[in-house]
C-alpha cells in the first residue's frame, strides 16, 4: 500500500501541476498530494476514475502501463471512494 506518511519521507518534484513525491527506491512515484497515487503501485484498472463523482482523475500513458492521474486534486470532495475501490492500496486521500 501506498505510505500514509509520504509527505514526510519522499522529497517533492513537479510534474504540471501536480507534485510528484520521490524517494530512493521509488521508480515512477506518488503523484498528487491530497488525492496521491503512488505510480509504482497503480496497475492501471481504472476504478478510481469510474467511482470519482467529480471527475478528478485522467488517465496518464496508455494500454497496460496506463495510471490514474489525480489531475484535478482541488476538486475532491473527500468522499474517499477511491481510497476503498483501488485493489492496490495505490491512493491515499487527505484533506489538505
Ligand atoms: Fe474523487 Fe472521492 Fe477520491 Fe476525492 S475521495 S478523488 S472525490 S473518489
Amino acid at each position: 500500500p501506498i505510505d500514509p506518511n509520504f509527505q514526510a519521507n519522499r522529497v517533492a518534484t513537479t510534474f504540471e501541476n501536480l507534485k510528484v513525491w520521490k524517494n530512493k527506491i521509488s521508480n515512477l512515484g506518488i503523484y498528487g498530494t491530497n488525492v496521491a497515487v503512488d505510480f509504482d503501485l497503480c496497475v492501471g484498472d481504472g476504478a478510481c476514475i469510474e467511482v470519482c463523482p467529480t471527475n478528478v482523475f485522467d488517465w496518464q500513458g496508455v494500454g497496460a502501463d496506463r495510471k490514474a492521474l489525480p489531475s484535478r486534486e482541488r476538486d475532491c470532495i473527500y468522499c474517499f471512494g477511491c481510497e476503498a475501490v483501488c485493489p492496490k492500496f495505490a491512493i491515499r486521500v487527505s484533506k489538505p
